[in-house]
């Protein structure tokens, strides 16, 4: 069956004009002008409402470990991300000590097999790097699983040394995948913590009181250097502030290929949510922490001028209840994570493009575009050009909410962005063609969403000479 979408506005990362689209065997096939309506064909109004290409969403953690419980789960999670306009993720699947890179990605793929409403790739935590897991890389990139993370954080846990990060790096390189590293100083930070409970600090506060954004700009430095060394790409994720910012626009000044993004949560919110009171301060608790109100506008500017140039959400949705108040007497065991899987595409259309500070075409380069070419999805998803897969996102300009709890899909008990009002609503979904959301409503089949193979977006350069290669923005 095929499907015509008619009259939208057509939003891509360069263009801005009003068309047809149609839709056959998953793909779009025809963009135009009064296409004609033949038999058998599905017809969608589209009148007076923007169509973009599927947002994706290059950092979420569905269903996943951290500190003795986990992440809510995909049959929840992928709907939320599908009714706020998300048709793909690339989450983080995680290496357990003594595991084969494999063993990680597998376990993940379990969980999100038959579960997801919408498409789906993984990245690749290193947190046991020995000889036979350096051979394993070129295996897992053929696998489909083209990018690797490596936390600099977490002491005792998902934290590696210098060394580890200049061997993925440089093994990654070859065969031209990329890291994505957590850049905070781990080991600093567990000095601090120390010192905050040894003069009983234990309310969730101090988690930001304990890493304080210069181990976050050190870390961010250092990554910086060991992959000037290797001559690899790096990508940062979630920059939270300033200074760490200035260190990557240095880096792009002097031709690194070095790619960061930033998340809602350091660009709406800050510090001050740690102190609420009863212990709800935890609900807040992320790292790299929450900032102080000047962050924001060296984030955006940041994303102006193309220091960063994605936009994931870090979703890592824990219950209040039951999961954040592990942490009640010692903010050290507060889960860490917040949520933003829904919200991200609405929020950033609501507070950046109805504010002036980001174009339409700008919002479709953070948040779809560029996430699709760094995670080499490109240009399968990320656009709309005939011949990509027909993710597309119907979106009602006149539409407007309230972010609640009550009303959020997500599968946690509060909501980072309770009273947010929302310009806009997200109305209809398509999925490879197949419509899973309508009228605001899920109307799609878990399952839906299929695990996608990523190629390798390091080879799209020719030469290992990436500084020359690579561009300066993508
Ligand atoms: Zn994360």
């Amino acid at each position: 069956m095929k499907t015509l979408i008619k009259n939208g506005k057509i939003v891509t990362s360069s263009d801005i004009y009003v068309a047809d689209i149609l839709i056959e065997n998953e793909q779009i096939s025809l963009i135009g002008n009064d296409l004609p309506v033949g038999s058998n064909m599905k017809v969608v109004d589209a009148e007076g409402k923007y169509v973009f290409p599927g947002m994706i969403d290059e950092h979420t953690h569905i269903e996943s470990p951290f500190g003795g419980t986990v992440t809510a789960p995909w049959k929840t999670e992928s709907v939320a991300a599908a009714l706020g306009g998300t048709t793909t993720v690339v989450d983080f699947a995680l290496q357990s000590k003594g595991e084969s890179l494999m063993e990680g990605i597998n376990r993940w793929q379990k969980r999100a097999e038959g579960q997801s409403a919408i498409d789906y790739g993984f990245h690749i935590g290193v947190t046991d790097l020995r000889s036979e897991t350096i051979k394993e890389i070129p295996a897992i990139v053929e696998e489909g699983i083209p990018t690797l993370k490596v936390f600099m954080a977490y002491k005792s846990d998902l934290m590696v040394d210098d060394q580890t990060l200049f061997q993925t790096l440089e093994a990654s390189k070859k065969v031209g995948a990329l890291v994505m590293v957590h850049a905070e100083n781990g080991a600093v930070i567990d000095l601090l913590q120390q010192k905050c409970l040894e003069k009983g600090q234990v309310e969730p506060y101090y988690h930001a009181v304990s890493r304080p954004i210069e181990v976050e700009t050190e870390a961010t430095a250092r990554a910086i250097s060991i992959a000037e060394i290797v001559g690899a790409p790096l990508f940062i994720v979630h920059v939270s502030g300033e200074e760490p910012a200035q260190k990557i626009r240095e880096a792009k000044a002097k031709g690194l290929p070095i790619y960061a993004e930033s998340c809602p949560h350091y660009l709406f919110l800050t510090i001050e949510e740690l102190k609420k009171p009863d212990f709800e301060g935890a609900k807040y608790v992320c790292s790299p922490p929450l900032r102080e109100q000047k962050h924001h506008e060296a984030l955006w500017k940041a994303l102006q001028d193309g220091t960063l140039q994605a936009i994931g959400s870090d979703h890592c949705a824990f219950n209040f209840k039951g999961q954040k108040e592990l942490g009640k007497g010692d903010f050290t065991k507060i889960p860490n994570g917040g949520n933003g899987i829904e919200h991200r595409f609405t929020l950033l259309y609501t507070y950046a493009v109805r504010t002036g500070s980001l174009s339409l075409n700008k919002l479709v380069e953070l948040l779809s575009t560029t996430p699709a070419k760094v995670n080499g999805l490109f240009p399968k998803k990320g656009t709309i050009a005939v011949g990509s897969d027909a993710d597309l996102v119907l979106f009602d300009p006149k539409g407007r909410k309230t972010i609640s709890v009550e009303t959020s899909h997500q599968g946690l008990d509060y909501d980072m962005f309770e009273g947010f009002e929302i310009d806009g609503i997200v109305s209809d979904v398509f999925l490879r063609g197949r419509q899973i959301v309508k009228s605001a409503k899920y109307i799609g089949t878990l399952g839906d969403g299929k695990f996608q193979k990523r190629e390798p977006y390091g080879l799209c350069y020719e030469s290992i000479n990436y500084q020359d290669k690579i561009p300066q923005s993508v």
